[in-house]
């Protein structure tokens, strides 16, 4: 007789939650619109984040560096948009969320998702809350949010 192991870790039903026993590590995450898109074995608030756009980074692949994170990503790959950086240029196949099409993160390699070492996570696209605005949706746009300001001063002048 085949032993048969079952790996599915993840539930297929959206509604059921990890419980505290099978999968005490487990987090979920949700776009600002409500739909499921994340499920990581780790807080991405406490993964590491890139310099350049203060994306999440979560580690797709197995490397001397490190062991993969265990997560699965619930968006459509969209269009490739090439970015300008310091030093060159970026390619990004970037994640939406299939219900309202938000962009939730990138990678830098065609899809499917972990195609590449890294996936990465745009800072506060992601709740842990179902429909709730996560509470750094608005960091890390130093230039957008100075200029916003200013709009807003004159404007209530
Ligand atoms: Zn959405």
């Amino acid at each position: 007789m085949p032993k048969v192991v079952s790996r599915s870790v993840l539930s297929s039903s959206t509604d059921a939650r990890p419980t505290a026993s099978s999968a005490a590590a487990l987090r979920v995450y949700y776009c600002i619109c409500g739909e499921f898109i994340l499920v990581i074995d780790k807080t991405i608030a406490s993964l590491p984040r890139r310099q350049t756009d203060g994306a999440i980074i979560l580690r797709a692949q197995d490397s001397d560096a490190g062991k993969a994170r265990v997560f699965k990503l619930n968006a459509v790959a969209g269009e490739p948009v090439l970015l300008e950086r310091s030093g060159g240029h970026e390619r990004q196949f970037r994640f939406h969320c299939p219900r309202c099409t938000l962009p939730i993160g990138y990678q830098t390699t065609p899809p499917p998702a972990k195609s590449g070492p890294y996936v990465y996570i745009f800072a506060g696209a992601l709740s842990q809350v179902q429909g709730q605005v996560p509470p750094d949706a608005f960091d890390g746009e130093d230039g957008d949010a100075n200029a916003e300001k200013i709009d807003t001063e004159m404007a209530t002048r």
